[in-house]
């Protein structure tokens, strides 16, 4: 697709569960893949490949990875064995320059950030899939930036997701509310939202909003969505699906760049599924 800028979307992935789930979550990144053209590749930024180095995977068939804890064994059983694409490492490497991007051969692979939502968007596991690393000792602006690099990849026909939560506090969860949110979480989801429906730019201001330092108390699910805000540049973002999960945890999702169609619309908050064991660990 020469002439096409390749969609993108930031999925707020919550509990692992969403990926057995059947949920309106899982159905709107259900619809977000029918909706795309197809992708000669995907590449993923996870919350959960949040590391000392920015990296991409370079091996041509990633392993699963089963990055949690305290889950049934049917979760542990899920495989995604999608294709990776090696090649993608130059392309990646060169948008970032001068930044530096390593090429990891045999450590990671595709993490649940990333099978979980892609399990349900692309549930053949035929295209190939690479992941972008979090570089921890790298601030916000500069995720930003990166995010903003990135584009000759959507110009290439590369998909390009953020698979993180924007509010994500696993101290203050409340197992009693599985599909609701604290005010607090509300309010800096608003806030974001606004941000990112208007000018994506200006997200960066969002770290001296009040409720940030309890909404985002680890950057790693956070900084996945300033790569699409950056991706995005002055170009708004449009809502995918939104809500609250254990009162700590905002499910929103955006897209980028795609035509919004009846089954892309923003999802109603309705007939949400019973509560689900939270995510016990991240790395
Ligand atoms: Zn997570």
């Amino acid at each position: 697709m020469p002439d096409q800028l390749m969609p993108a979307a930031f999925i707020g992935h919550g509990t692992p569960m969403n990926a057995l789930a059947d949920n309106r979550y899982t159905r709107a990144w259900r619809s977000f893949g029918a909706a795309v053209p197809r992708p000669r590749a995907i590449l993923v930024i996870s919350a959960h490949w949040y590391t000392n180095a920015t990296a991409v995977t370079g091996m041509p068939k990633p392993r699963t990875i089963h990055d949690f804890y305290g889950f049934p064994d049917e979760l542990f059983d899920v495989e995604y064995p999608a294709p990776g694409l090696p090649e993608l490492y130059e392309e990646v490497a060169d948008a970032a320059k001068p930044d530096w991007v390593g090429c990891d051969t045999d450590s990671w692979g595709i993490d649940h950030g990333t099978w979980s939502v892609l399990r349900h968007a692309f549930p053949g596991a035929d295209i190939p899939v690479v992941q972008l690393s979090l570089n921890a000792f790298k601030g916000p602006d500069r995720h930003l930036e990166l995010g903003r690099r990135l584009r000759p990849l959507r110009e290439s026909g590369v998909l390009i997701i953020g698979s993180g939560n924007i509010v994500h506090n696993l101290r203050l969860p409340d197992m009693n509310r599985p599909d609701a949110g604290f005010d607090w979480a509300l309010r800096f989801d608003e806030a974001a939202k606004e941000k990112l429906t208007t000018d994506p730019t200006e997200i960066a201001a969002l770290d001296g909003h009040p409720d940030f330092a309890k909404s985002v108390p680890t950057p790693d699910h956070y900084l996945p969505m300033l790569y699409i805000a950056g991706l995005a540049g002055d170009a708004a973002l449009a809502p995918l699906v939104d809500g609250h999960a254990y009162g700590s945890i905002s499910m929103a999702a955006y897209t980028l760049g795609l035509e919004q169609t009846a089954d892309t619309a923003p999802a109603k908050a309705a007939d949400l599924p019973a509560g689900v064991p939270i995510e016990q660990s991240n790395i």
